[in-house]
């Protein structure tokens, strides 16, 4: 995806700090962050979002899950830690290449805003 700003991120077009890599993904840490940890866990083939992924996706979809609970563990924040999707214009979806954000590190209030 020519225009896209994370499949620039993942090529390394657009510099960014990397936390891990394999052949499926892509995880950085996001230049705003929200926590001591807060990274995006991004599939390296461009899936526009949540509401867009489709049954070929279901696999990916897993695993990034599975990324960030290996994350989760190595950065030693189990006591407790979100994964989140942001779905659309209204939940704050500013990025339209499916990012899943890993955010731990401290208290958390629920409901999120
Ligand atoms: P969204 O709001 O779409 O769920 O999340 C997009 C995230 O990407 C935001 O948390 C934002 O801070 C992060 N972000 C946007 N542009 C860049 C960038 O160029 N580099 C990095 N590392 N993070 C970015």
């Amino acid at each position: 995806m020519a225009d896209c700003l994370f499949s620039k991120l993942i090529v390394g077009e657009i510099p960014s700090k990397k936390i891990y890599e394999d052949e499926k993904v892509f995880v950085f840490q996001d230049i705003n962050p929200q926590a001591p940890v807060h990274f995006l866990i991004i599939p390296r083939e461009h899936i526009v979002g949540l509401k867009e992924a489709t049954a070929k996706d279901a696999e990916i979809l897993g695993y990034c899950q599975l990324v960030a609970a290996k994350l989760g563990r190595e950065y030693k924040i189990e006591e407790g830690y979100r994964t989140v999707y942001n779905v659309g214009p209204k939940s704050g979806q500013s990025v339209f290449h499916l990012h899943l954000h890993l955010i731990g590190g401290r208290d958390m209030k629920w409901p999120p805003g």
